[in-house]
């Protein structure tokens, strides 16, 4: 046992500090599954100030640390970049502080997830509005925060999670315990506004990956849920893509508030159902994309005037609308009642037994999504002589593709694209080429898409780095995100090489 070991866990007690080899293996990746570090030591703290002590230990002995929430990272951004370090586990610190019902304001511990704070929520008839990622079940909101997280529900209507962030406690990587917004002012009881007091500090941290802080209390607006809501789910006959993008287009223009607009391509819907993910589509006999979408609305009249105006935009289209009940093939229904926006992609990244989906998720306008998957086509034929390669050893061809498609805040939309490969485990053998091959057309597919303009918000260890060493990053930009970095972070304690900031002194 080292000595930073000792004193770490005087910290926090022996029951949770662990460098069991297991463990240390359990944390060594995030859900991508082709990055692995593995850290020396895990360690789960139950508030701030044991979380400062650790980080002050760590300055002193130069060893980096990450922090972990839900793990549901899908770029290596909660394990080390390369072995060692110390994995700090948030997810003990999942406890509701307090929920203020006047002024409709929830504190929580960081760690907690988003379906626990909902189920909370719910018996007071109160949600989040986003309701968080698509990981929601797992994913924490700490993890949500310092990735602009958006696609668990309600993204159309609220937009990213960031967007209802109130105050923030963070410590910071040399240990110091702030408040942000209105706890600024030392006389504030309670938080209840972001802006003011000086700038946003909240908004540092948010998309941070985090590399600025630990984030330890987390205040978000809630909002009631409305007690009307419709749902309504289309099968685009033709040109499924761009029809979709007309759709969403569309409803923006008119300024209808849509709680979620969805676009399920052509692929997932009939590989989906053939590998029996929709069994509510399995009698449809021609299976093409899928719109659907929710409306929420305080009265009857106003619901059923949104769902005339959405209807005379969708139905103008060639598309065929099923019926309104799940069995029929009403995917919406099911997403919004059942809790199916927490559920969709958990299925989506199981489809297949060794399955390795490398995303590309990103945020980009509506009317330049089409374009960017023409282009993904195209790439998928530049690289045909890789991909075959590894069809010959895995007896299956590579994917490349899209899978949902969402509207979020403004005119834009997530866009999940990516490649989907085969683990380098076969019969028994380690096919290391397969590892190499998925390896370089991720990045390069990332490459690719960076190119677009995108903006990329779940970041971790590949796209932060590819960002820097492709150069796409604005030089002034990331030159005055290096500076902050270093004021907070002078040793580059927190999350060690992400965004390429080594301790390189
Ligand atoms: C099935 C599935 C569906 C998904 N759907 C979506 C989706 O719809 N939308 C979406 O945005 N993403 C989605 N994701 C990606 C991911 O789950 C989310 O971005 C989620 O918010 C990550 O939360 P987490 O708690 O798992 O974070 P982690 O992966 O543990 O951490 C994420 C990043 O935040 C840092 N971090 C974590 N907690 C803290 C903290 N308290 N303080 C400071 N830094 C911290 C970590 O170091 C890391 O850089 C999905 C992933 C999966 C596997």
């Amino acid at each position: 046992m080292t000595e930073l070991y000792q004193k770490l866990e005087k910290i926090v007690s022996e029951k949770y500090i662990s460098d069991d080899l297991i463990v240390r293996h359990a944390y060594s990746r995030n859900v991508d599954p082709v990055l692995q570090g593995i850290p020396d030591i895990i360690i789960r703290p139950k508030d701030a100030k044991e979380i400062s002590e650790i980080l002050k230990i760590a300055n002193e002995e130069n060893v980096p640390v990450i922090p972990r929430g839900g793990g549901d990272c899908e770029f290596g951004g909660s394990k080390p970049i390369g072995n060692g370090g110390i994995v700090l586990d948030m997810k003990r610190m999942n406890n509701i502080v307090n929920l203020d019902e006047d002024n409709l304001i929830i504190t929580v511990e960081a760690g907690i997830s988003w379906a626990k704070l909902n189920e909370f929520l719910c018996h007071f008839d109160l949600y989040t509005g986003c309701m968080g990622p698509g990981s929601g079940m797992t994913a924490s909101i700490g993890g949500g925060i310092s990735h602009h997280s958006v696609g668990g529900g309600g993204c159309a209507k609220y937009g990213a999670c960031t967007n209802q962030l109130i105050s923030l406690e963070v410590v910071l990587p040399t240990g110091e315990i702030i408040e942000t917004g209105s706890q600024a002012n030392k006389y504030s009881k309670f938080p209840f506004n972001r802006f003011g007091n000086g700038p946003d500090l909240a908004g540092l941290f948010c998309g941070d990956n985090g590399i600025f802080g630990i984030k330890t209390k987390v205040s978000l607006q809630v909002f009631p849920r409305p007690p009307f809501a419709d749902y309504k789910t289309f099968m685009i006959t033709r040109k499924t893509v761009e029809v979709s993008s007309q759709i969403f287009k569309e409803i923006r223009k008119k300024g209808i508030d849509v709680y979620d607009a969805f676009y399920i391509p052509d692929i997932i819907v009939s590989t989906g159902t053939e590998l029996g993910m929709f069994p509510l589509w399995e009698n449809i006999k021609r299976k093409r994309g899928v719109f659907f979408y929710t409306i929420e609305a305080n009265s009857e009249k106003e619901l059923k005037s949104m769902v005339n105006q959405l209807d005379q935009i969708i139905l103008q289209h060639k598309v065929q609308e099923l019926g309104p009940e799940i069995s029929e093939g009403n995917y919406a229904k099911w997403h919004y009642t059942e809790q199916g926006h927490w559920q969709t992609y958990h299925n989506l990244w199981g489809l297949l037994p060794a399955f390795e989906p490398m995303t590309a998720e990103c945020f980009i306008t509506i009317d330049l999504y089409p374009q960017i998957l023409k282009d993904i086509d195209n790439w998928n034929r530049e690289n045909s002589a890789n991909l075959q390669k590894i069809t010959e050893i895995a007896g299956f061809p590579p994917v490349s593709g899209t899978g949902p498609i969402l509207l979020i805040d403004g005119n834009n939309v997530e866009l999940t694209c990516g490649f989907n490969s085969f683990n380098s485990y076969r019969d028994g053998k380690n096919y290391e080429i397969i590892h190499e091959i998925n390896i370089r057309l991720w990045k390069s597919l990332l490459e690719r898409v960076t190119k677009w303009g995108v903006q990329w918000y779940m970041m971790g260890e590949v796209v932060s780095r590819l960002m820097v060493d492709i150069g796409a990053y604005n030089p002034e930009f990331y030159e005055l995100m290096k500076n902050i970095k270093k004021t907070l972070d002078p040793k580059m304690i927190l999350s060690r090489g992400k965004f390429n900031f080594w301790n390189d002194k």
